[in-house]
């Protein structure tokens, strides 16, 4: 548990707005840990999720897209980074044999937090626009799917939407906090286009980081109130 330790010291080095504590700081650093996030492009290989219904774009490979370009916002703001899948190949041979690979990852013991990406897709093709889910009675999920959200829909210029309850398995599994972000939607022509854009790609990609980095910083705030959330081996 002195990880947690570790993490706070590390605040420094990754940008987090905390409040100073100078005994804290003033004392030598172990080597920082930087934040981990597991990080789950959806979908992959024989499994190509939805697909776009005016281009036929297939939704993993949008994930995967964006999902890397995630990976690259999130490392260069210190984060260590673990995927699920870096290329678009599934995880096994079978559905099943997917998603328990998939789900061995999700549950790293050493995750901070875990941010699934997928597209969306609906009947009303009016419907538009990113959506954060989270397991539904989940405070920390709730968070992280707001934090994440807030961002989405400010780099977008939209109005804010709060984040969704839900089961779902990359939001359930997990022991970590976790957010199953929904990019846009395939069933929405301007969303279509949007999703395939490279540029439209690193804007979601860029605030989907900002989103988990707000969340992390968040969540590590609270352990320098004195209260807080340090284990005993740490507060002796
Ligand atoms: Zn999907």
């Amino acid at each position: 548990m002195k990880r947690c330790f570790v993490l706070f010291l590390s605040l420094l080095l990754i940008g987090c707005q905390a409040a100073p504590a100078p005994d804290v700081f003033a004392a030598p650093s172990p080597s920082p840990v930087p934040f981990c996030v597991v990080l789950d492009c959806g979908h992959g290989g024989f499994d190509g999720g939805a697909v776009g219904v005016d281009t036929g774009v297939v939704e993993a490979d949008l994930n995967l897209s964006i999902g890397l370009l995630v990976r690259d916002a999130l490392k260069r703001r210190g984060v260590s980074v673990r995927l699920t899948r870096a290329d678009g190949n599934a995880l096994g041979e079978t559905k099943r044999a997917d998603m328990q690979a998939r789900g061995a990852i999700l549950e790293s013991p050493d995750a901070d937090c875990t941010v699934s990406i997928h597209m969306n897709k609906f009947s009303d093709r009016s419907v538009a626009g990113p959506m954060a889910f989270y397991q539904a009675g989940a405070e920390a999920g709730q968070r992280l799917a707001a934090a994440v959200i807030d961002k989405l829909c400010d780099a977008l210029g939209k109005p804010r939407r709060l984040p969704n309850p839900a089961d779902n398995f990359v939001t359930r599994v997990p022991t970590a906090p976790s957010v199953l972000v929904e990019c846009g939607f395939l069933s929405n022509a301007a969303d279509e286009r949007n999703l395939q854009d490279p540029d439209y790609q690193v804007l979601l990609a860029e605030a989907i980081a900002d989103g988990v980095l707000a969340f992390l910083c968040a969540q590590t705030e609270n352990l320098s109130d004195g209260t807080s959330l340090l284990p005993a081996d740490v507060v002796k």
